[in-house]
């Protein structure tokens, strides 16, 4: 096999990126679903050309660490033999889809993002990496917290709408219009310049200015927003996290061998499906009311080479001081690869220390700066603005 392609962003299978810990290969499950075969087969592929270590995305995919340069062609040979290839790095970068982990056998979603997958496959949109589409048809909203640029809902009678991320109002549309119009508005947003903008992302199009046109628009209003939802049994089965979005491979095989699948979701927990008690293991973070899931922090120190902080050490010792419904994120440098949305409070690890942003993101303006760990854990009110 040729030699490895690296790239800086949004890594894929094909497409994979240098990390401080060896490649990092992305996995996009088709559905946002791995049969317990393919999930059990990343565990092994994992064991055997990573580090042993799997990450699970704020994109709902997963993301095996440390993999070598002489391991990672075993490794993609693996994932051709699970089905979880793309044709080409191109096709698996467009391929972006996120799905609510709440669908049942009875519903359109899994209908909808296969005909999307499938559709996004043979469209030549040329999208920016991170732009991307979430199928969130439920009878309330789960993913309207994640990253997506054009979102596919319901109204509160249950008729199908397609809406622009940023805009309130969406497009009534039918079952068999909903893929072809989410298809329409992704073209518009290439034709009318919204790669161009800084942020390539939908809702700052429109905020930029941006008008879609009478065809895409319209005044269907999305169904309630829910809040994020926690670990829990679910009429579709058991939701379970782990500590920062990170297990080692052997959990990963141990919720396999107890389910025919599994649903990602971008809480970076994974719904268990048809479970109806809750699994254990250490690793698993089973209550609503663990600390653990106040906290993201990024591999950090001495994971990766570009960190200037032990960020989960920092954020587990942190974690108790959070308020259970406030998030602090802790990022081991400026890029913030854990989490790209704001958090409560965010900690920036510089040469100098900490920075720390209020309500904001790891771009937003800092308001401390030069803290160190030591000094926040023996008075973590500084995180909230106490002394
Ligand atoms: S944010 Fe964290 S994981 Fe990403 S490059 Fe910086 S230190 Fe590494």
């Amino acid at each position: 096999m040729s030699a490895v392609a690296i790239k800086g962003w949004c890594p894929g299978a094909l497409r994979p990126m240098q990390s401080g810990d060896g490649l990092v290969v992305r996995i996009r499950p088709r559905g946002g679903r791995l049969d317990a075969i393919q999930a059990a087969g990343i565990a092994e592929l994992s064991a055997r050309h990573g580090n042993g270590l799997i990450d699970l995305t704020s994109r709902a995919n997963l993301q095996i660490r440390g993999v070598s340069e002489e391991g990672y062609p075993f490794l993609i040979e693996g994932l051709a033999g699970l089905g979880l290839l793309d044709a080409d790095s191109d096709t698996e970068a467009q391929r972006n889809v996120l799905v609510t982990p709440f669908w049942t056998g009875a519903d359109d979603t899994q209908s909808l993002a296969a005909e999307l997958e499938r559709a996004l496959a043979t469209a030549s949109l040329d999208l920016p990496t991170k732009f991307g589409f979430a199928i969130d048809d439920g009878s309330e909203r789960v993913l309207a917290g994640a990253s997506a640029d054009i979102r596919i809902e319901r109204d509160r009678k249950g008729a199908l709408l397609v809406r622009a991320d940023g805009a309130l109002l969406g497009r009534p549309v039918t079952r068999s219009d909903a893929v072809p119009v989410a298809l329409a508005m992704a073209e518009w947003f290439m034709a009318s310049g919204g790669a161009t903008n800084e942020k390539r992302r939908m809702a700052a199009h429109l905020a930029g200015g941006a008008s879609l046109p009478l065809s895409l628009r319209g005044d269907a209003e999305p169904v309630a927003q829910s809040a994020d939802p926690g670990p829990g049994l679910y009429l579709a089965g058991a939701m379970v996290g782990v500590a920062f979005g990170q297990m080692p491979h052997q959990t990963l095989s141990h919720l396999a061998a107890s389910t025919q699948a599994l649903r990602m979701t971008p809480w970076r927990m994974v719904l268990v499906e048809g479970m109806h008690e809750m699994p254990r293991g250490a690793d698993l973070v089973t209550e609503a009311d663990d600390p653990a899931l106040r906290v993201i922090a990024c591999s950090g120190a001495p994971r990766c080479r570009e960190a200037h902080a032990d960020t989960r050490k920092l954020a587990t010792a942190l974690a108790p001081h959070i308020p259970a419904d406030a998030r602090l994120h802790v990022s081991g440098c400026a890029k913030g690869c854990a989490h790209s949305g704001p958090a409560d409070v965010t900690l920036v690890a510089t040469h100098e220390g900490f920075d720390l942003i209020r309500h904001g993101t790891v771009r937003d303006a800092l308001v401390l700066r030069g803290l160190t760990g030591a000094g926040i854990i023996a008075n973590p009110s500084v995180l909230t603005g106490g002394h």
